[in-house]
């Protein structure tokens, strides 16, 4: 027996399925299953959200304590599974999967009280400024300066490729209070509200033709110094502590629902007759459940180290992710019939293949995440 096979994790799983068969609406579900991104419209992601909080499933990962279910990680990725599975939407994970466990983490109490349930209900919606035009993947070398006048910061530079800043009512940035020492102790983590004068909000469009991020400007803007999460100076603790969580853990469920819908576009335009083919859904099939033995390791305490492991399944899932939307391009350049008649899979084949290229370079790019990998492993080896 497994951890997923007690009788307590069946029948968890059994209430998780009846309230997706019954409070999922067919509109909601079209709308994930003809995504093209993993960053679902906002429309679409706060209309689920509202259901999932009015049952208190808005945040699987949150502690009761703040209005989480308090489920521990096995439920969390029996929902998650289900939950893919069912394909609902996903919901945005700048608020409840990232800036939240900070706020929770380093938050004043007024800061907890006033910001935990309004990311929980929906009513604010965050975008994260970190990157800079010439600080990606080196995040240490941020410029927007934020200067201490009063009970204020000001700050002046701009951030970008901030997913969704366009619908966003609250940012969370890293900025520079100081020059002085290694480029990493002069950076602050701010909390703050688009509406401040001076912010600018550009459009940038990707090769998919969507507008997903922007470009976000600051002149002269004026930000509580009570909107500073920890310390002045000590933002880089905080922002390594949201990385973790940004990186998250369960790709595979996603990923086999992906595979899923990819099977039917097989079947439906005869592609999976041949052998060639089918050995091709094998192996995505197997490098998926491979994936998930990891996750199920990690989550009974096995597995590579804790260090390691967010930057491990962050490659193996979205490099798997990659493989499968090659597969459903391929098959799509099968079919012949109208568009809207096109199995969900096939219809937006395009669009997310060239979507989730980026899978590859946001949260840390791969190339990133395999020299942490190598970092520890040295280590490992030397020790
Ligand atoms: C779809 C999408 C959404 C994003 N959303 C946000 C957001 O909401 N907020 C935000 O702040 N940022 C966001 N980003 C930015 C993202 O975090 C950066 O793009 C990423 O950190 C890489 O930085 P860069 O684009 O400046 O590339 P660079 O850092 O210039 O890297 C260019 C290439 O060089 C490689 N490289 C760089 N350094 C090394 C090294 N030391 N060793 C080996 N290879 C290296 C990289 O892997 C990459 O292939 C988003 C990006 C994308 C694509």
């Amino acid at each position: 027996m497994t951890m997923l096979d007690t009788p307590e994790a069946l029948a968890f799983r059994q209430e998780v399925r009846e309230f997706l068969a019954t409070s999922l609406p067919d509109d909601l579900r079209r709308a994930a299953r003809r995504a093209t991104s993993v960053f679902q419209d906002p429309s679409v992601s706060l209309a689920w959200q509202k259901v999932l909080h009015a049952r208190g499933w808005a945040a699987p990962d949150w502690p009761a304590e703040h209005g989480g279910p308090g489920w521990d990680d096995v439920q969390r990725y029996i929902y998650a599974e289900e939950s893919a599975r069912a394909n609902a939407p996903t919901l945005a994970p700048m608020g409840l999967k990232m800036v939240a466990p900070v706020i929770m983490h380093y938050g004043t109490p007024a800061q907890k009280a006033e910001l935990l349930p309004r990311i929980l209900s929906g009513e604010d919606y965050w975008c994260q400024g970190y990157s800079e035009p010439g600080a990606g993947s080196d995040l240490a070398s941020l410029k927007l300066r934020a200067v201490r006048n009063g009970d204020d910061y000001v700050l002046n530079g701009s951030k970008i490729w901030t997913t969704h800043a366009h619908f966003a009512n609250k940012m969370f940035c890293l900025v520079r209070t100081s020059t002085d020492g290694r480029p990493q102790s002069g950076i602050t983590f701010l909390l703050l509200d688009m509406d401040t004068p001076g912010i600018t909000v550009t459009p940038i469009h990707t090769l998919a033709g969507d507008h997903e991020f922007n470009q976000v400007f600051f002149d002269d803007v004026r930000v509580p110094v009570a909107g500073r999460l920890g310390d002045e100076n000590a933002g880089w603790t905080v922002a390594k502590h949201l990385l973790t969580f940004e990186r998250g853990g369960r790709y595979a469920p996603a990923l086999a629902a992906h595979l899923a819908a990819i099977r039917e576009g097989a079947e439906a335009t005869g592609w999976i007759e041949q052998d060639s083919n089918r050995e091709r859904l094998a192996a995505a099939a197997i490098g998926i459940e491979s994936l998930r033995a990891i996750e199920l390791a990690g989550l009974a305490g096995r597995g590579p180290g804790a260090a390691v492991r967010p930057s491990m399944l962050k490659v193996l899932g979205t490099e798997i992710g990659q493989q499968l939307d090659t597969l459903a391009l391929d098959i799509a350049a099968g079919w012949e019939g109208a568009f809207e008649d096109a199995p969900d899979a096939l219809a937006v084949a395009m669009p997310r293949y060239l979507n989730n290229r980026a899978s590859m370079i946001y949260a840390g790019s791969n190339e990133i995440q395999r020299d942490l990998i190598a970092r520890v492993v040295v280590d490992q080896a030397a020790a």
